[in-house]
């Protein structure tokens, strides 16, 4: 198990991810129209990649510790129901996106993730490619059409319930003793910062 070092942009935000390993939790890649229209709210379009997929490895609250910096959380809703999604005020260095404090999933963006040059040795591999019909159409077909592939489904389920049982959505970084979001939270009028999506 690593340890990795957390940190945003401009350095004013660090922290740390511990008992990180590629069994550990899933890295995936996020082709999802939301995930590209924060990295457009936040000016930060070098989060996706040339196919507008972003790299998150979904880990848990526990995990997480925030060291400098926590004054600087921010959180944005695209829409009343959806995503937590943390950023940095200071540099808008996009940090995870959480479900609620009671769901143990915390999806980090790579942005945030100190390990430039380890990264494939510490996470593991890119697991599966979700969301692709959003994809621009550079994505190779094979990926292109998939929705949530089964495989990563599963990998996913069996981590969330196994987390879960483990109490590892607590302690959170992003959520109080109550389950309210810390940092200011900020809900979106869903359409005005998306992009069209494809005709389904
Ligand atoms: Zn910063
Ligand atoms: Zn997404």
């Amino acid at each position: 198990m690593a340890e990795v070092r957390l940190k945003c942009s401009c350095g004013i935000v660090q922290g740390v991810a511990h008992d990180i390993s590629p069994n550990s939790g899933t890295r995936l890649v996020c082709y999802c129209d939301d995930c590209q229209a924060f990295a457009r709210f936040l000016k930060r379009e070098d989060v996706t990649d040339a196919h507008g997929g972003t790299d998150i490895f979904q880990t848990t609250h526990s995990r997480i510790q925030i060291t400098d910096g926590a004054e600087q959380l921010r959180c944005l809703k695209l829409r009343p129901k959806g995503l937590f999604r943390w950023y940095t005020e200071c540099c808008k260095t996009p940090i995870a996106n959480t479900v609620s404090s009671g769901v143990p999933f915390v999806g980090m963006i790579h942005n945030f993730m100190d390990d430039d040059g380890v990264r494939d040795s510490v996470l593991g591999p890119v697991r599966g490619y979700i969301q692709g019909k959003f994809a621009k159409e550079t994505l190779p077909a094979k990926w292109r059409g998939a929705r949530f592939p089964l495989r990563i489904v599963m990998r996913s389920l069996c981590k969330l319930l196994a987390w879960k049982v483990q109490g590892l959505h607590k302690p959170s970084p992003f959520f109080d003793a109550s389950g309210n979001p810390v940092g200011k939270l900020c809900i979106l009028d869903s359409d005005v910062n998306r992009p069209q999506s494809p005709s389904a």
